[in-house]
C-alpha cells in the first residue's frame, strides 16, 4: 500500500500534462513502516533522457543525491518515484522492468494524452526484477 496526499497526485498529473510528449519523473519521499509507504514530497526531476528519447525516462541523478541527502537529515527516506505514459496506459512497460533493479522502491505511473493526465497506478518490482506486482493506493488528508 502506498498512501500519498491529493495535492501531491494532483501536482503529478499536472507535471505530467506540462511534459507531455515527453516523459516527466520525480522522487517520492517519505517513509515506510511495514506493507505501508507513506509519500510525504514530492521532488520534480528534470528527464535527462527528454531529448534523445522522450519515450524514456531518467531521473537527474543530482536530482536524486540531493533529495536523498535532504531526505535522509529529515529522517525519511526515498521510498520510489514516479514517472509519466504519454499516450500508453498506466501499466510498466518492458523498459520499466529491466530498469527496475532496485526492489524496495515504488513505480508511480501515470497515464497522460493530449487531453490531459489519466489513470495512476502503483507498482513494485518483485525481488528478481521479473514482474512488477500492482501497489493499493491510499490517499492522505491535506494537511498531515
Ligand atoms: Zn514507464
Amino acid at each position: 500500500m502506498i498512501a500519498l496526499r491529493p495535492a501531491d497526485l494532483v501536482l503529478i498529473r499536472a507535471l505530467a500534462q506540462a511534459s507531455y510528449p515527453v516523459e516527466c519523473c520525480g522522487i517520492l519521499i517519505g517513509r515506510r513502516e511495514a506493507d505501508r509507504v507513506t509519500v510525504t514530497r514530492i521532488v520534480p526531476s528534470a528527464n535527462i533522457l527528454a531529448n534523445e528519447r522522450p519515450d524514456r525516462f531518467e531521473i537527474d541523478p543530482r536530482t536524486r543525491l540531493e533529495a536523498m541527502r535532504q531526505a535522509e537529515a529529515e529522517g525519511l527516506e526515498m521510498v520510489g518515484h514516479y514517472h509519466s505514459h504519454p499516450d500508453h496506459p498506466a501499466q510498466p512497460s518492458a523498459t520499466d522492468l529491466a530498469a527496475a533493479w532496485e526492489p524496495d522502491l515504488v513505480w508511480l505511473i501515470v497515464a497522460v494524452t493530449k487531453d490531459g493526465p489519466g489513470a495512476i497506478a502503483a507498482f513494485k518490482a518483485d525481488d528478481a526484477a521479473t514482474r512488477f506486482d500492482p501497489v493499493g493506493m491510499d490517499t492522505l488528508p491535506d494537511d498531515c
